[in-house]
């Protein structure tokens, strides 16, 4: 077992940032533990060694909160399995919590950032037919809202391989979707709840916009959330017609900060708030909205106005 943990460090290697050896440390400590914790049971577990090979594996992960989270999500379904359920999380520390998961948004396409929910907001599972349906619009939403409008991220709390399986339909050709995060990037809370710290994607909460259909979800930043319907399969469903309409508008309109017209959507107030985009769409898709946020006239007079309605 040492030579394994010896291999694995070798591979691991350390790093010079002082939360990253902290996090290496606790890491590493929780590793040992588990470890021992299987050793122990050793006898009484028949894949022991598949267990000891899952956690060492680990170690060659890195250190960012995504691996640190893939390690957790390891230990937790050992846990579920055979284990005792002695094994030990690694804590992220809130200084590791301010290292954004995603990659920098590029300023060069996008500005807005919407994050979007996957199950009974875009799709609903039918666990008896083992098949999913795909929410009224859907093709569309993504269609229109992706570039040049919105940078999309599908973050949801299952598990990724079934979330790929969806996604790789809902955006075949990946040119929808920018980013995709799964159960393994939320923060579980004491009740269960899978939290969508949108503070911990690195983007502008100015510019950012989530849509779930579990208000609990996004309780971090409620202010950027849209609690949508919750769809189970319903053909005539209009939820994401009407949100593409207003999404739309909040970017031709160039908003410094979407927050306030998020609550005008929630109070069903934002249609007078919100100029109506007066051009054709070959003059929208002439003008990107980079362009209109940084220079249109006409679209900072919108902005203006729509920002005057909301006093
Ligand atoms: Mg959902």
């Amino acid at each position: 077992m040492l030579f394994f943990l010896e291999i694995a460090y070798l591979v691991l290697g350390l790093k010079q940032c002082e939360s990253t050896e902290l996090h290496v440390k606790a890491k590493q400590q929780s590793i040992i533990h588990n470890l021992s914790v299987v050793q122990a049971h050793l006898k009484g577990i028949e894949d022991a060694p598949a267990h000891i090979e899952r956690i060492v594996n680990c170690l060659k992960l890195g250190d960012d909160d995504q691996s640190v989270a893939e390690f957790n999500h390891e230990v937790e379904s050992m846990c579920e399995e055979v284990v005792t359920p002695k094994l030990i999380k690694v804590e992220i520390s809130p200084k590791k919590q301010e290292c954004p998961i995603l990659p920098p948004i590029d300023h060069k396409r996008f500005i807005y950032t919407l994050v979007l929910d996957l199950d009974e907001t875009l799709v609903h599972f039918e666990a008896a037919e083992r098949r999913f349906r795909i929410r009224p619009g859907c093709f569309d939403f993504l269609k229109k809202l992706s570039h040049p409008y919105f940078e999309i991220i599908v973050f949801t709390a299952a598990s990724q391989d079934y979330a790929d399986f969806i996604l790789n339909v809902l955006d075949k050709d990946h040119r929808c979707i920018m980013h995709r995060l799964y159960r393994q990037h939320t923060l579980v809370t004491e009740d269960g709840i899978y939290l969508k710290d949108l503070s911990r994607l690195g983007r502008d909460l100015a510019k950012t916009i989530i849509v779930d259909n579990i208000a609990e979800n996004f309780e971090r930043q409620e202010e950027n959330g849209i609690e949508i319907k919750t769809w189970t399969g319903e053909p005539m469903d209009k939820e994401l017609e009407t949100l593409s309409v207003f999404l739309r508008g909040l970017v031709e309109a160039g908003v410094r900060d979407v927050r306030p017209y998020v609550r005008l959507f929630k109070q069903d107030q934002w249609r007078g708030a919100i100029p109506q985009a007066t051009s054709t769409k070959k003059e929208q898709k002439q003008q990107s909205p980079r362009t209109e946020a940084k220079g249109s006239n006409s679209n900072q007079n919108a902005g203006n106005q729509a920002a005057k309605l909301l006093r």
